[in-house]
């Protein structure tokens, strides 16, 4: 009869917030686990995330809306999701005496406001749990034996039973060549959550106007989203660009971020809407000059260049604009065209796209379906999340479970 062996030795590879998450859930579960981390510091992206807040996750209890926030790996993450999501992110921080706050747009934070209380309270937990970490200790390549793995690193060869990968994104592919040689597929890097470079337009001239509520789209894509936007001095970004660039970086990439978005300044109006609104205004207010009193809420320095954009002058009241004013001004209220000529990285928060082929691994485990006793976490995947604490979140879930598994992946013995 088949006995339980010896107690499971893992490895997990990359010391962020999904090797740290994997490797406490791991070693929780009974595993002597050891954590390698090729810099001389861990956790580095957890300390500087949210602007050295920490966006842990977002306020999105259904696994199916927690899901749309995701352009690459949704539907892979709803089978994760329904296994451990927000509110048990919620919970296994509040355990270890971590409190979580919600801000108004679902953003959700330590109430200290501070990442060092996230970054210390996955410390702590790991070291408690016995979680062993290697620091400066880079793995080049692994070996899969007939039923387990040998990792090679700067020291001597290390034999393990299973192994967690959980280095992160790369920006290139070669950085994935020592997981493609593993028999994984790789998707190709490329750069999401970024701003918009438009050089031609005029819109750059208004640095720092905000519109709360835009709708943006890319010209020849289905691809539209709305939020908040904001001129830059180079221009466009806010929510809504960011999400565009998101769910249009493959897209955007292959174009070498040449294209054109459409602003609608007013994300819920119809170009109907704008049209009666002007018209009502016009027959209530005919003596009125055009430039003093902008409609819809805009700034006036917007306001005074639309009407420039339309051919209405300083000076006209309302009765002097003709009917193709009108009309311009309409276009430039419902479909402002701006033309994107290159990018700028987010500075708050920037992901990789691509990453591990996902029909490769099993959501339910996060296994590979290549290599078993091989398991995944985090942003080396091919998921990546707009901004909004979602990211962080996929490390969160995933981690915890490919730890579960891995840990529970009894190894037979004779
Ligand atoms: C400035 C910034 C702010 C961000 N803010 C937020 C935020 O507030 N909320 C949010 O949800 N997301 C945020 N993100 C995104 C989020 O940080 C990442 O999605 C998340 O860190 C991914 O976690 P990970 O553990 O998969 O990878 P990483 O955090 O990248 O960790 C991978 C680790 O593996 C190590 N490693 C790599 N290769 C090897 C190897 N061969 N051997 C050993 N170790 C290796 C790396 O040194 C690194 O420590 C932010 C990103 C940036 C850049």
């Amino acid at each position: 009869m088949a006995t339980f062996g010896p107690m499971v030795k893992i490895a997990v590879i990359g010391g962020g917030a999904a090797g740290f998450f994997a490797a406490i859930e791991a070693a929780s579960h009974g595993a002597e686990v050891h954590l390698f981390e090729k810099t001389s510091h861990v956790l580095s992206k957890v300390k500087i995330s949210g602007g050295g807040r920490c966006n842990v996750t977002h306020a999105a209890f259904e696994p199916s809306h927690l899901i749309k926030n995701y352009p690459r790996g949704g539907k892979f993450l709803k089978k994760v999701f329904e296994q451990f999501a927000v509110r048990e992110t919620i919970d296994w921080f509040e355990k270890r005496g971590v409190d979580l706050k919600v801000e108004a747009d679902g953003r959700m934070f330590p109430i200290s406001d501070d990442s060092n209380t996230i970054v210390e309270a996955l410390q702590k937990e790991a070291l408690a749990k016995g979680v062993k970490v290697h620091l400066k200790s880079p793995i080049s390549k692994i070996e899969p034996l007939s039923d387990r793995f040998r990792l090679h690193g700067p020291n001597q060869p290390l034999e393990t039973d299973r192994v967690i990968v959980t280095t992160g994104g790369h920006p290139k592919l070669e950085g994935f060549g020592w997981l493609a040689a593993l028999g994984h597929s790789i998707i190709a890097p490329v750069p999401s959550l970024f701003t918009f470079n438009t050089p031609q337009s005029a819109i750059k001239s208004f640095p720092g106007i905000s519109m709360p509520e835009v709708m943006v789209k890319l010209e020849g894509t289905k691809l539209t989203y709305s939020g908040p936007l904001l001129i830059t001095h180079w221009g466009i970004s806010g929510p809504a660009v960011l999400k565009l660039s998101a769910f249009g970086a493959n897209w955007l990439a292959e174009k070498a971020y040449q294209a054109k978005a459409h602003i609608r300044w007013h994300g819920t109006k119809s170009e109907e809407d704008y049209r009666k609104g002007i018209g009502a205004y016009k027959t209530l207010h005919p003596k009125r000059k055009v430039a003093k009193y902008p409609l819809f809420d805009l700034p006036s320095r917007l306001w005074e260049h639309f009407l420039i954009n339309s051919g209405i002058s300083e000076e006209f009241i309302w009765l002097d604009c003709s009917k193709k004013q009108i009309n311009k001004l309409v276009d430039n209220l419902f479909c402002y065209i701006v033309p994107i000529e290159g990018k700028t990285t987010y500075k708050e928060e920037f992901v990789t796209a691509g990453g591990i082929e996902l029909s490769e691994v099993d959501p339910s485990n996060l296994e590979s379906k290549i290599l078993p006793g091989l398991y995944f976490a985090g942003e080396v995947l091919n998921i990546d999340g707009i901004t909004g604490g979602f990211n962080f979140q996929a490390a969160w879930s995933t981690a915890q479970i490919a730890g579960k598994h891995a840990a529970n992946h009894h190894i037979e013995a004779v």
